[in-house]
């Protein structure tokens, strides 16, 4: 038994096959073979195995999410049989005699080369699905020494060791197929872990380069509360495993009781907590877990996992349905917020040293409109089915604020001018994720009719640390003074002005913090929807004038 330490995201136990995630093109195996009719036969396997997970995965897609999202798989299985792709890897084996993982990724990167200088938009988005197929056979062609292995990748839980994940690949993953993430990278604030704690998803993040190839397909298990990762866990050890998944449980269904509750101190201190979501089909969970609305919407992830932009009407209609199931409970719409490491090649972002800081959230909007545009009509006229707010991300000045203001009042306008009904009570906000809005948040408090602060970019510019970057997770201190000086700056500035704050980053959930944004009057907290019950009996349990001056001395 091997065990190894990182840091968890959730608190529960899960068992499953280790399935490495092999993505990293740097390491393809390359040698001269020595049996040609082997490195066929070997190919061929891997083809109809990676046709088989796809022709699956468009099944289960289907039942679950419809036609849409399951259509890629469809095109994948395609490509795979695809007669050129297919003759081009022969022939690099045959002629050029290389092993067959090298003859698969030079053909495939031949390929993706090819569709990315076609004119056609249509086709040139096709490379990214030809680097996906290519991972999907290569996958198959390094496991393959265990036929074992390639029926679990299907038919049971497989916990994924990766080296980082694109929020993509999680958002689009199959809890039916998935019982946990491992990452030697990443860091506990990244959009993977944050969209694993939103699934639910039991993940362990910066484990280091601990995992080695031969660890494929071995029985493991992980305690996400404890950050811990066990391979091939001997008896006992699955024994105290078992153990613990009881308590977690025990845990989580005391917290039930909290249900119908209002968050409100025992000195009578009233706090909102909503949750965060990043699709619709999460609003099971927002319901099940008692949140009093929805305080972030990331709608960026409408846009991901496809070929082109989502239409108003597509999006009109995701953003009606949260609104009519949450029964005129708030829902906060974040408009898109896409750059950095969430993108798809249909943006055509140019290549960027440091994204982060670069081409992303509002910068987008702004310079192309018309994306903004389409995405504002879709919100106010699914405005009209229950209570939305508008919030507009990585907002750093008055003049954005302001432009963004007179874009939302143009379709209002050109809205009652097609008869088309909307909301005249829809609330515009924005995120406080930057230090320049933080510093001007009196201007801006007078702009807006809320805020929501984004404490994971706002620590992440704040300290100079990349929230994506493990080599540097340990220095990510959100607990650090100058985050918290921030955040009471900044509801000090929204008070005075009359509106509310409220906090939408992954600090929101950190019980820790609760009785510190209790005390200096934070309006609301917006987190994932697993986590609203355990703040819940925080906010229950806190006195806020009994540790009033503990709190100011500690952090302020
Ligand atoms: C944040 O930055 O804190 C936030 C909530 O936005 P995101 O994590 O999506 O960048
Ligand atoms: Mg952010």
């Amino acid at each position: 038994m091997i065990i190894l330490n990182g840091k968890g995201i959730g608190e529960s136990i899960s068992f499953g096959t280790l399935f490495i995630n092999k993505r990293n093109f740097d390491n393809i195996p390359k040698y001269f073979y020595e049996d040609l009719n082997l490195e066929k036969s070997r190919l061929e396997r891997a083809l109809n195995n990676a046709i088989k997970e796809n022709l699956d995965m468009y099944k289960k897609t289907l039942e679950i999410n419809g036609e849409k999202e399951a259509e890629i798989f469809e095109v994948h299985s395609m490509m795979i049989q695809d007669e050129d792709y297919r003759l081009s890897i022969l022939n690099i084996i045959e002629n050029e005699k290389y092993n067959c993982e090298y003859a698969v990724y030079k053909a495939s990167k031949k390929f993706h080369e090819m569709f990315l200088g076609l004119e056609d938009e249509y086709m040139r988005n096709r490379a990214s699905d030809v680097k996906d197929i290519c991972f999907s056979i290569l996958k198959y062609l390094t496991s393959e020494t265990d036929e074992k292995k390639e029926e679990t990748q299907i038919d049971s839980k497989v916990i994924i060791f990766s080296d980082d994940l694109m929020p993509s690949e999680v958002s689009s993953a199959d809890k039916n197929l998935i019982s946990g993430y491992i990452l030697s990278g990443g860091s506990d604030c990244s959009h993977a872990a944050i969209l694993a704690r939103l699934s639910n998803i039991p993940m362990v993040v910066g484990i280091g380069e601990h995992i080695k190839p031969e660890y494929e397909g071995m029985d493991v298990a992980i305690d996400s509360g404890e950050g811990k990762v066990y391979i091939s866990p001997d008896t006992d050890t699955v024994k105290m495993l078992k153990e613990k998944e009881k308590f977690y449980n025990k845990k989580h269904e005391a917290l039930d009781n909290l249900k119908g509750k209002e968050n409100v101190t025992l000195d009578g201190y009233k706090i909102n907590i909503y949750a965060n979501i990043n699709n619709d089909s999460q609003i099971d969970e927002v319901l099940e877990s008692d949140a009093d609305g929805i305080g972030l919407f990331r709608s960026e992830f409408l846009y991901l996992n496809r070929d082109s932009y989502p239409t108003e009407d597509e999006q009109f209609a995701v953003y009606k349905k949260i609104a009519e199931r949450m029964c005129g409970n708030k829902v906060i719409i974040r408009t898109l917020d896409i750059g950095s490491d969430k993108s798809e090649a249909y943006f055509e972002f140019p290549k960027e040293i440091n994204p982060a800081m670069g081409y992303r959230g509002v910068r987008v909007c702004l310079d192309r409109p018309e994306v903004l545009i389409t995405q504002l009509r879709a919100i106010y006229r699914a405005s009209n089915y229950g209570n939305i707010s508008i919030m507009f991300p990585m907002v750093i000045s008055e003049t954005e604020v302001k432009t963004l203001k007179t874009m939302a009042a143009k379709v209002r306008e050109d809205l009652k001018k097609e008869n088309i009904p909307f909301s005249e009570d829809v609330e515009i906000g924005i995120m406080v994720e930057t230090p320049a809005a933080v510093l001007i948040s009196d201007i801006l408090a007078s702009e807006v009719d809320f805020f929501s602060i984004g404490t994971n970019d706002l620590t992440q510019y704040t300290l100079a640390i990349d929230r994506q970057n493990s080599k540097v997770n340990q220095f990510f201190d959100s607990h650090h003074k100058a985050i918290l000086r921030m955040i009471k700056l900044v509801v000090d500035n929204a008070h005075k002005h009359g509106i509310w704050v409220g906090i939408c980053g992954e600090m929101a959930s950190d019980e820790a913090l609760t009785e510190a944004f209790l005390t200096i009057g934070v309006d609301e907290l917006s987190m994932p929807s697993s986590c609203i019950l355990k703040v819940r009996k925080k906010v229950l349990e806190t006195n806020v004038g009994k540790v009033k001056n503990k709190i100011l001395k500690k952090f302020f």
